[in-house]
């Protein structure tokens, strides 16, 4: 196999075969189409195929494998790590495939494989209903739903994979396969937090909840300054928040932006965020208090539409400008030692845009036992993600640098391992990073990888080694 056995001849059959664009790196629009969220990690596959449906990434997989080709897959393009193209691969890009069909009697979304959460926040909120999803609406579906998947719902109705009930895999013998609670059931639980190993995905299956259209929000911002004080407060609010309060805080310099007030700009903050998922009203009552933690620069609290908090924090995320490095941490508490660190860290940041987060966990993530899905991680009460953002690739060293001091410092508040869809191009041995998310599960997990991927066929994702049980 490999690239000695692509020829013109037999991509110019491949592309009769299909019903959708096969692009070459001399065709135009090859380099626009490599575009991820991280400038870093572009990829340099040998062949694009930016499928229409279910049989062009059947025959896709199928010709990658007739050809010796690596198999990336890419929904959303969001990989910090890279994941969605390696080099000289065959790109599965599923971008094309971004439809979404709500059932509102049944209560099911049916998503395609390639859509973003902008796809799934507009369909549903028709019907008044959501599926729990990311925080930045143009993240791909599919990568945070097969690494677990939080957001502004997390504590209320628990990770985007509890909400996947069935889906279509294409998987690495080119077989269509669904996996539900009555058919290859091994295979959903697998989908559910085991990420890309197992097949490509072309149709979600999501179970939907009420919310909104208009919900509670709190989005308050302090001077980095107070930070210490600030986490203190809010550490104490969420130890007592009741389950529909989801809250998380991060630091980050705001623009001069016109449209900002001059009291942000050019201004280190920490940011106080919250919803509330029940009636507007009675959120913002409870949410008050996380808008009183300290000094306000700007309070952006009031009642919105879910569709606008969902794009809250687009502007942040600008795709294909950033080079992105994060690292991420489970912490089993927050001490006073562990918030003055954040509080020192986030003051002493190298880059404008390089966000030190703390996630609040709990409420509906725990409730699920961590066996009952792949994703293991559920009893920590907080998220340390350490998320490395800066424009220009000269200051790569530094920035990486700073963050895995960051990371490697934190390891003395607590280590309760990682989460996967935070994580950067690793510089350890990947089954480091593998093996602390997935603990107990993994096994399970190999054997699953072994009886649908024994090739591994997919392994550009955070990859289990298939071991046959
Ligand atoms: P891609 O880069 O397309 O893919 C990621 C991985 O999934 C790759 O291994 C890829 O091969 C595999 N994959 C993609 N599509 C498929 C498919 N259809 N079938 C099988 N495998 C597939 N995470 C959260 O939990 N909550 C957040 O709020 C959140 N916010 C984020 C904001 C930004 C700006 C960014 C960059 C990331 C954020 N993340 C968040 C992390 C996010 O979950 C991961 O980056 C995730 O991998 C993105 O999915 P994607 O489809 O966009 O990624």
């Amino acid at each position: 196999g490999g690239l000695t056995t692509l020829t013109d001849e037999v991509i110019e059959e491949l592309r009769e075969r299909v019903h959708c664009p096969v692009l070459a790196p001399d065709d135009p629009g090859f380099d626009g189409i490599r575009e991820v969220f991280n400038a870093m990690h572009p990829g340099d596959p040998a062949l694009v195929i930016s499928c229409f449906g279910t049989a062009d990434v059947r025959d896709a997989v199928t010709f990658a494998r007739d050809n010796g080709l690596v198999v990336s897959v890419r929904g959303g393009g969001h990989s910090i790590a890279g994941l969605s193209a390696s080099d000289s691969c065959m790109l599965i890009d599923l971008a094309p495939m971004h439809a979404v069909q709500v059932d509102p009697a049944a209560r099911l979304a049916r998503v395609q494989g390639g859509a973003v959460w902008a796809d799934v926040d507009r369909e549903t909120q028709a019907y008044g209903l959501a599926v729990p999803g990311g925080v930045v609406s143009d993240t791909g579906v599919a990568g945070l739903t097969l690494g677990g998947g939080y957001g502004w719902l997390r504590r209320k109705y628990g990770l985007s994979c509890d909400h996947l009930v069935a889906a279509e895999v294409v998987g690495a013998d080119g077989q269509v396969r669904v996996a539900s609670s009555t058919e290859n059931t091994d295979l959903l639980w697998a989908l559910r937090g085991g990420g890309g190993n197992f097949g490509v995905v072309t149709w979600f299956t999501f179970a939907l909840e009420e919310v909104g259209p208009t919900v509670a929000f709190a989005g308050t911002f302090y001077p980095v300054e107070e930070a210490a004080d600030v986490l203190r407060g809010w550490r104490n609010y969420v130890a007592v928040a009741p389950d529909e309060v989801t809250a998380s805080c991060l630091t980050i310099t705001m623009p001069a932006d016109p449209e900002l007030p001059p009291a942000v700009h050019n201004r280190a903050c920490i940011v106080v965020g919250g919803v509330y998922s029940g009636d507007a009203a009675t959120g913002m009552d409870i949410l008050a208090p996380l808008r009183e933690l300290g000094t306000p620069l700007l309070d952006m609290s009031q009642p919105m539409p879910y569709i606008a908090v969902q794009q809250g924090f687009d502007a942040f995320f600008p795709r294909n400008t950033l080079q992105a490095y994060w690292k991420s941490r489970y912490l089993s508490s927050l001490s006073d030692e562990a918030i003055d660190f954040v509080a020192a860290r986030a003051a002493a940041r190298p880059s404008p845009v390089t966000l030190v987060n703390l996630f609040h966990m709990g409420g509906a993530i725990a409730a699920v036992p961590p066996d009952a899905t792949a994703f293991a991680q559920r009893s920590s009460p907080f998220l340390l993600s350490i998320d490395g953002n800066w424009t220009d690739p000269a200051d790569n060293e530094a920035n990486i640098a700073w963050v895995r001091e960051t990371f490697r410092l934190s390891a003395q508040f607590g280590d309760d391992g990682v989460y996967l869809n935070f994580t950067g191009r690793s510089d350890e041995p990947a089954d480091v990073a593998v093996s602390s998310a997935f603990g107990a599960n993994l096994r399970r997990l190999a054997s699953i990888k072994a009886k649908y991927d024994p090739d591994n066929v997919f392994r550009s994702n955070n990859n289990i080694t298939p071991v046959a049980t």
